[in-house]
């Protein structure tokens, strides 16, 4: 048996493919290196996106009240 790398489903050993989200289960370490390194990014460009509006509501909120 071999788990999916994906979904963590147990597949059989010689499976290519997963049987249960049907995404290739044979993929090379520095791909999914490659892949975690691109999710961390994701994650902290959400981060800063998340603070700029934060930051840009804040400053809109302000203008406002000093215009008002
Ligand atoms: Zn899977």
């Amino acid at each position: 048996m071999s788990n999916c790398p994906f979904c963590a489903q147990e597949n059989a050993s010689q499976a290519t493919v997963c049987c249960s989200c049907a995404r290739d289960m044979v993929v090379p370490s520095s791909l999914l290196a490659e892949r975690d390194d691109l999710i961390h990014k994701r994650d902290k460009a959400l981060g800063e996106l998340m603070k700029a509006k934060l930051e840009l509501e804040a400053a809109r909120r302000a203008k406002k009240l000093r215009y008002v």
